[in-house]
């Protein structure tokens, strides 16, 4: 008999070690302790272990080889971390182990996925009645929220899509900014699109597309746009697209996965007003919200267009009044994604999620400031949590954000923006405190000068 206290206080003690260590840790993960990850390397055993035994061994190689991106000064692509009340309330509802895509399988799971379902249309400012498919990411909620738009499109022409497929369907004109995100041609491809047979469309400086630059559309079409590039944070002029895409019968698809969050700080509501025009947006929890992954969240305006993309049917599965989470994703047997986001969004509040965005972009302003007084060059408007900084030529750069990551301090990654090499600073983690912004700045400048004297 498995001793489940004793194993469970182990696992709650190892969890509240490796949180008070990540402080004190460097950000990246040392070379011993990838080296380490060779002793996994061991063939399948013959025999059982004691789940102690097991435990203690993933905590004694996995947890050094982690990146420390549950810490404040991760600013790496856009990850944020998991808020304690998110992570306890993921913990509790993995050991309920209940099977959440059936209502008759998980009650708890399937109605408190319909209370996040609510809280997030009231908190983005959508459509109350908007439907959601509690999914792994930004990727798939793209994917899911562009099967229903393929649905629409096409039953607005005469052609059902789910029951008779892509072949002699009327074509559909798919328009594409050139700053999409890659997994928007990656759900086209899945969708039996093309990811290439797309009309892509212009984006300005800052990489929001250019309004001006749509063509004209009749016909069923779809129009992906973006609330948060990934580089600068800048978001599409929802409302204008909308304006110009008026009667032709378009659906406009938000990919939203961190962007979408600034609806819910009013200090920031501007920039993504016009995005509640749209037919469908894609969220993410794992990223801004700041729950544990996986967790991503397709909404659309007509809930019966992302029900009739991704019911599942077979008569063992019976039906009730109740929602069925599985007739809204694309999967059936899952885990209690809502409880995350619904764990988040009850420990926030509207103020503390207003909050949490707000000082966020504060931070990404300061670094933007402390890099520009320093003489670096920032290449975007920071009107988000994004900044993008050059040191200089393109190996220089190159060489400071790796000498950055090498350090610990902090962790940023590399990108091209516009035929420029930056470094990409996302601060989007409810842990990043003044102070680790302070530290962190200060690991960069001390870097990058070094670096600029040296050369
Ligand atoms: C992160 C991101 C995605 C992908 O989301 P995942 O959760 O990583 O699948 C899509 N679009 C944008 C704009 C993103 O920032």
């Amino acid at each position: 008999m498995v001793a489940m206290k004793e194993l469970m206080e182990d696992v709650a003690r190892r969890i509240t070690a490796y949180d008070d260590g990540l402080d004190e840790r460097p950000v990246a993960p040392s070379s011993e302790a990838l080296e380490a990850l060779r002793q996994f390397d061991e063939p399948l055993p013959e025999g059982p272990s004691a789940p102690e035994g097991v435990l203690a061994r993933l905590d004694a190689l996995g947890s050094p080889a982690t990146v420390g991106n549950a810490g404040g000064r991760y600013f790496g692509f856009v990850i944020g971390g998991a808020l304690p009340a998110s992570l306890a309330a993921h913990l509790l509802a993995t050991a309920w182990d209940n099977n959440s895509g059936l209502h008759a399988c998980a009650p708890a799971g399937a109605h408190i996925e319909e209370i996040a379902r609510r809280w997030l249309a009231d908190i983005l400012r959508l459509p109350p009645d908007c439907g959601a498919g509690f999914v792994t990411g930004g990727s798939m909620a793209n994917f899911t929220a562009l099967a229903a738009a393929r649905h629409a499109v096409l039953r607005r022409h005469g052609w059902e899509v789910e029951r008779d497929g892509l072949f002699g369907a009327p074509p559909i004109t798919v328009v594409v900014s050139e700053e999409a995100h890659s997994s928007i041609p990656k759900a086209l491809g899945l969708l039996g699109l093309g990811r290439r047979r797309v009309t892509t469309v212009p984006a300005d400086n800052q990489g929001r597309m250019r309004a001006d630059a749509l063509p004209p559309l009749d016909g069923p079409a779809i129009v992906c746009t973006q609330a948060g590039n990934v580089n600068t944070g800048a978001i599409d002029p929802v409302g204008e697209i909308h304006e110009r895409l008026a009667g032709s019968g378009a659906w406009i698809h938000v990919d939203g996965a961190f962007g979408l969050w600034a609806r819910a700080c009013p200090e920031r509501a501007r920039l993504v007003e016009g995005v509640e025009r749209a037919d469908s947006w894609s969220v993410d929890g794992h990223k801004w919200l700041n729950t544990p992954y996986d967790c991503g969240i397709a909404l659309v305006r007509e809930a019966e267009d992302l029900k009739a993309a991704m019911t599942t049917s077979a008569a063992y599965l019976v039906a009730g009044d109740e929602r069925e989470p599985c007739h809204y994703v694309p999967e059936l047997s899952r885990r209690a994604r809502g409880v995350d986001v619904w764990a988040a969004l009850k420990a926030l509040g509207r103020s503390g999620m207003a909050e949490l965005v707000a000082r966020n972009c504060r931070q990404a302003r300061r670094f933007a400031e402390g890099l520009r007084e320093a003489g670096h060059e920032v290449l975007n408007d920071v009107v988000l949590n994004q900044v993008l900084v050059s040191f200089g030529g393109p190996e220089t750069t190159r060489r400071v954000i790796a000498r950055i990551q090498a350090d610990g301090t902090c962790w940023c990654s590399g990108t091209e923006w516009q035929g420029r090499t930056a470094m990409r600073i996302s601060v989007s983690s409810w842990r990043t405190t003044d102070d680790d912004v302070e530290r962190s700045l200060e690991a960069m400048l001390r870097i990058a000068g070094e670096e600029a004297r040296a050369a």
